[in-house]
């Protein structure tokens, strides 16, 4: 981990370097020109230079050993930069990862102090034409050359697609299918028999280059097989999903609040109606409250997901699927409302909230699709619920009730609400077997995301007002600005966890006309439409407080 002032400082040189080298004007250019701007990649990853890669190495191979929250941050400030900028600085992370799981000691020692002494780019091959979500179908293969009885080395041979760096890095991390399974080798740029495809043209992070590789008996030696075992690829593999689905998170929460952060100030120049749109509750109430919601309720899941996979949890990778579904849908959205915001201002390419929804679309496909966290949430809490025997979540709506015993004003009872709803929506599920039908599976991946980051807004918000939050923490909002933004996202997501439970419950026969009324009550929906009491006065008070209309002494009270 990383000390808190050494983060912050790294976050300021990011900044600063962002403000003199990567203007608006030169990021909106080299989008129009499809240009990956390397300079600037080989830059921010020099050690000599910005140095971003030191972080997430080891300090024993020369890096600063920073932790998954340490990248969290570093990755939210690089996606409110440019999203293909962070995608060419994340490809060597990811890259990277096969190595930091798998590796032998002397091969991380290697390759790892190599990223951090001269900064060499990675890139992370696994995709292949007919291999995306389910990697299990790779066709790359990895022939043996034995020598003497022995394996001294693997001839590689395939396709992959969609590689980020695939044009531009200096080392490649790829997946093949040797005698004994999948694995992990590492090939370097100009290894014979290896060549890359022009760059695609792509919708958005056009400042990042994707590339399909091919091999055509690509000579590598056996020090190149990452752990020098046979068949533990794809176990390498889920072995960082936590962790790198958390990095993604961030790139999703990034680049919402640069649009969001865009139409904010837009909107209180813009007058119609004899008004800034600022001043329009019917503008600011759907596309911008809403929004910080969502970001905000993904953040405080990111950062307790961090906080446990830094505490030594493991890899956490149903968290690290909730915490990338959450903030790369909420991203997302908030990009499309930022252009809805801009008016028809927002639908021109001289405007960067065009660029970024085109940008953080991609949060929503690579490194997990939303329908496979979908699945990965759903098949996860589903062996729980099993485990515990329908208990787990009702567990987490207590203590979700014990918080608000102490925290009254942070949404905890509403959470509270979404929760207990969760675990009859599951029972039902479970009782009828609904989970047969792959939709039901799915929705209920989406539910159990909300229901649990209806439960993390509010504990964030109550550290915040304890002061106990994390210290390199987001401290955006205040106490009672967080409070407001957890009882808004507690009150959507009860009511969707209650309203789409029983929608698809019923739908999938889980309960006939005659009983749905009575599962209305015992999902709880009566006390779940008395808690949304107040919304409105609570999006007032956080649009005021996003618009900065509060005075001194509201705040305080
Ligand atoms: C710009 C870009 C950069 C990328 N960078 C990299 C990289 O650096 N390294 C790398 O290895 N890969 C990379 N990828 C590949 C990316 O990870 C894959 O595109 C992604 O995993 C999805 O695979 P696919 O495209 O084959 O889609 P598919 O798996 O074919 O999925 C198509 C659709 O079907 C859905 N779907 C798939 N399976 C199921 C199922 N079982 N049930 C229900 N629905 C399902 C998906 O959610 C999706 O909506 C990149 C892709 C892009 C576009």
């Amino acid at each position: 981990m990383i000390a808190p002032k050494t983060l912050k400082l790294s976050i300021k040189s990011l900044r600063d370097f962002a403000k003199k080298r990567l203007p608006e004007e030169t990021l909106l250019e080299l989008d129009e020109r499809d240009e990956c701007p390397l300079d600037i990649v080989r830059h921010m990853c020099h050690p000599d230079q910005l140095g971003i890669q030191l972080l997430f190495i080891p300090e024993d191979c020369g890096g600063f050993g920073g932790g998954a929250f340490d990248v969290y941050c570093i990755c939210e400030e690089m996606a409110r930069i440019d999203l293909g900028i962070a995608t060419a600085v994340l490809a060597t992370f990811l890259g990277s990862d096969p190595i930091t799981v798998g590796a032998t000691p002397e091969q991380k020692k290697y390759w790892l102090t190599r990223i951090a002494q001269e900064g060499l780019l990675f890139a992370y091959a696994a995709t292949e034409p007919e291999a995306g979500s389910d990697l299990g179908a790779l066709r790359t293969t990895a022939d043996r050359v034995m020598q003497d009885g022995r394996v001294v080395g693997y001839k590689i041979t395939g396709n992959k697609q969609w590689i980020s760096n695939g044009g531009v890095a200096d080392a490649y991390s790829v997946l093949a299918n040797a005698p004994g399974g999948p694995c992990w080798f590492v090939v370097e740029k100009g290894a014979k028999g290896f060549n890359h495809d022009e760059p695609e043209n792509k919708h958005g992070i056009r400042l990042s280059n994707t590339a399909a590789l091919s091999f055509d008996n690509v000579y590598v030696g056996a020090d190149r097989l990452l752990g020098g075992v046979e068949g533990q690829g794809l176990i390498q593999a889920q072995l960082v999903f936590g962790y790198t689905r958390l990095m993604v998170a961030a790139f999703g929460l990034g680049a919402g609040w640069s649009a969001v952060d865009r139409a904010i100030p837009y909107s209180t120049k813009r007058i119609q109606a004899g008004a800034p749109l600022s001043e329009k509750q019917g503008y600011t109430h759907k596309l911008i409250v809403p929004h910080v919601a969502h970001l905000e309720a993904a953040r405080a899941y990111i950062e307790e997901a961090a906080e446990r996979i830094d505490a030594g949890e493991g890899s956490l990778n149903t968290e690290g699927a909730i915490a990338k579904y959450m903030a790369t849908e909420a991203g997302n959205s908030a990009a499309e409302a930022s252009i809805q915001a801009f008016g028809g201002y927002g639908y021109t390419r001289e405007y960067m909230v065009e660029k970024i929804k085109r940008d953080v679309r991609i949060t929503t496909i690579y490194e997990g699709t939303s329908e496979i966290m979908e699945m990965t949430i759903s098949r996860d809490r589903w062996q729980l619920h099993l485990k515990t025997r329908g208990q787990y979540y009702d567990e987490q709506a207590k203590k979700s009730e014990a918080l608000h015993a102490n925290h009254p004003e942070v949404g905890a009872d509403v959470a509270a609400l979404a929760l207990h709803a969760l675990a009859e929506v599951m029972e039902k599920a479970r009782l009828a077997r609904l989970t047969r039908y792959q939709h039901i599976l799915l929705r209920l991946g989406e539910l159990i995301a909300y229901a649990e980051c209806a439960g993390s807004l509010s504990r964030r918000a109550a550290l915040m007002a304890d002061n106990k939050l994390n210290e390199k923490s987001n401290r955006r909002f205040d106490a009672a600005a967080l409070a407001a933004l957890a009882r808004v996202f507690a009150r959507e997501a009860a009511l969707k966890v209650a309203e789409e439970g029983l929608r698809w419950i019923a739908g999938a026969g889980g309960v006939g006309a005659a009983a749905v009324s009575a599962f209305e009550t015992s999902l709880g929906l009566p006390a779940i439409h008395r808690a949304q009491v107040g919304l409105i006065a609570d999006m007032d008070y956080v649009a005021d407080v996003l618009y900065g209309r509060l005075s001194k002494a509201q705040r305080a009270a």
